[in-house]
């Protein structure tokens, strides 16, 4: 049976940006329910880096940190879907997977994002643990081995260089990536950055550990991990039934917002990878404080406005 709840404000996933809006707006009192699917972007990788405080710490672990200290303060989490979302006169109106519908006056989109992987076989199967994005993430651990970063972007020379700062033995694969202007050709040879011409057929990995890149024309290139490139796609499927369009990014599309989160569709803000695709666990805590401070003042205005209207209309 399908039960209907009040809460000022509904946070639509439950990794580093939601829950750090949950406490902001817990502690300040509001009645918020988290919603979250469970499926945090970094779930494949061993530890969570550049996390102040809690470096290295296992992502799932991070989590469960957070989703406690936001109950602590009386945040409600379900562990649920949202699939659909609707306006009301007063807010709006969220149908969840397991049935039930929220209703509240405000929304927090904190759904990050997808990684769309290069369709190269071994890549999905070795994310996260020796298939590589993010140098901050885990350069560190890759430093000082061989890295192959495969090329699908002019930007590839450019997170090649990132990788370069890391290890001096770094392979670019040009892969489907488009030629190297001069000065990258330049600045490739000048770091001794090995550059291997052809598609990349797939990752070879013995034991779950990635060993080897072949390539479509029989090369083999012993490599410890590799660097791809994702397409990232914030979840903005809640976003759209609202009215609101996604805007296309050099590396994907995002749900636009201005820095405090506030989205062009009213009373719905957004934080974290789903508004900012490059932001880490730390910098997605960080717009999650923000956005949940942000939906606070507007609700805290909101309600001085309407009590106002109250008193005037009772002639005190
Ligand atoms: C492999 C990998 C390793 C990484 N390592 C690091 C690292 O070491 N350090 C670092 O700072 N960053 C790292 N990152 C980046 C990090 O994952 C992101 O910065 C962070 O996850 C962003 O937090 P978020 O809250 O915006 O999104 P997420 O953590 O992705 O959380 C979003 C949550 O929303 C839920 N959700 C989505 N849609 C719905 C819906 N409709 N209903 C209910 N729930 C929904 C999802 O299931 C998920 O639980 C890594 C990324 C990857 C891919």
């Amino acid at each position: 049976m399908s039960t209907s709840l009040t809460h000022d404000v509904a946070v639509i996933g439950g990794g580093a940006a939601g829950l750090s809006a949950a406490v902001t707006l817990a502690r300040s009192l509001r009645s918020v329910v988290v919603v979250d699917a469970g499926e945090p972007r970094n779930a494949p990788a061993a530890g969570a880096h550049n996390v102040l405080g809690r470096e290295g710490v296992a992502p799932l672990e991070l989590l469960a940190t957070g989703r406690a200290e936001a109950r602590h303060y009386g945040a409600e989490i379900r562990a649920d879907g949202a699939v659909a979302a609707r306006h009301l006169d007063t807010g709006f109106e969220v149908d969840l997977a397991g049935g039930d519908t929220l209703r509240v006056r405000r929304l927090i989109l904190a759904t990050g994002l997808v990684d769309e992987l290069p369709a190269i076989p071994g890549v999905r199967e070795l994310w996260g643990r020796s298939v590589l994005h993010c140098p901050y993430c885990h350069g560190w651990e890759v430093r000082g081995t061989r890295i192959g970063v495969v090329g699908t972007s002019p930007m590839s020379v450019h997170q090649t260089l990132l990788f370069r700062q890391l290890s001096d033995q770094v392979t670019l694969f040009l892969h489907t990536m488009p030629d190297p202007d001069d000065e990258a050709w330049a600045q490739l040879a000048a770091l001794d950055v090995q550059v291997v011409t052809g598609e990349v057929s797939e990752l070879r990995a013995q034991d779950g550990e990635l060993r080897s890149v072949a390539l479509a024309d029989g090369q083999v290139v012993d490599v410890d991990s590799v660097v791809v490139a994702p397409r990232f796609h914030a979840r903005g499927d809640l976003y759209a039934q609202l009215g609101g369009t996604l805007v296309d990014h050099p590396f994907g599309e995002m749900v636009p917002a201005d820095p405090s989160g506030r989205t062009e569709v009213t009373g719905v803000w957004a934080a974290g990878n789903a508004h900012d695709l490059a932001a880490t666990v730390a910098g997605a805590a960080a717009a999650g404080v923000v956005a949940g401070g942000a939906v606070n003042a507007d609700l805290v205005t909101a309600d001085a406005q309407a009590a106002v209207r109250s008193r005037r209309s009772v002639g005190r």
